[in-house]
């Protein structure tokens, strides 16, 4: 099955208003290119002046919380994020798994608020650096990846394989093993959704900037990126979303 790329940034908490000029620039370089799909995702405080900067264009949040209201401080809703205009949300992000100590069910929990919103949902997996060395990073991912699914699908959710190892560090896991986990991610997919799993995309994370990306997106069930610091400014970002568009022979599905 033919996949559309889906180049996603992560800007973590980093932007105030005057990088809203980076977002605006990344947008109008993705109706540019159209062959591809991109999106970025915020802090909250600026989710809605992003859409006001870049009418149309992708905005989602890098969270969200798994109730639809009520006392939970410092926290968003997925009602709130749509009401500030994002599209989609990242649930599970390594550093929240790590941070915030939040659990494959709470993350499964966020990813069925978000999509039953009518989010679409990049739900994110990945194994530390002491687990990739023991040999069992494809049998812990593909279990995080069954206990963090929504139990269903609902045709908005992508997933990404984000080694932590490989965030921020420069790091980027070989060919042979992106190809190894992305395959097994998919067969998780399947078993979960049937037929439809063969439509949920499935994308790199760690380390992608414009001089590997090429490579990445050429790696077979490699569906896209989601990209952090490479996407914080348009000259880094923009031939990201270029190479995502060359890799997609891909109609949408
Ligand atoms: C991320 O945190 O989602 C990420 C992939 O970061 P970086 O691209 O900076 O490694």
């Amino acid at each position: 099955m033919k996949r559309r790329m889906l180049v996603a940034g992560n800007w973590k908490m980093n932007g105030v208003a005057a990088d809203l000029a980076e977002v605006a620039a990344i947008a109008d370089a993705a109706r540019d290119h159209a062959g591809v799909d991109a999106a970025l995702c915020l802090p909250a405080t600026l989710i809605e002046r992003a859409t006001c900067a870049a009418p149309g264009f992708a905005i989602g949040g890098q969270d969200v919380h798994q109730a639809p209201s009520g006392a939970h401080t410092g926290c968003v809703s997925a009602a709130m994020l749509i009401d500030a205009g994002a599209t989609l949300t990242i649930v599970g992000h390594s550093e929240r798994r790590d941070e915030q100590c939040e659990t494959d069910g709470q993350v499964r929990a966020k990813a069925e608020a978000a999509v039953g919103a009518g989010l679409a949902v990049i739900l994110c997996v990945g194994e530390s650096e002491t687990v990739r060395e023991s040999g069992s990073a494809v049998a812990t991912v593909a279990a995080q990846l069954d206990a963090s699914l929504p139990s269903e699908n609902h045709r908005r959710l992508a997933v990404a394989y984000e080694p932590i190892w490989a965030i921020g560090t420069g790091k980027v896991p070989s060919t042979a093993d992106i190809a190894e986990m992305h395959a097994a991610l998919r067969e998780r997919l399947v078993a979960a959704y049937g037929e439809v799993g063969q439509g949920v995309r499935i994308l790199y994370g760690g380390s992608v900037k414009a001089s590997n990306a090429a490579e990445i997106f050429a790696i077979s069930d490699v569906d896209g990126a989601l990209v952090g610091g490479a996407s914080l400014k348009a000259a880094d970002f923009i031939p990201i979303i270029v190479a995502g568009e060359r890799a997609s022979p891909r109609t949408s599905t």
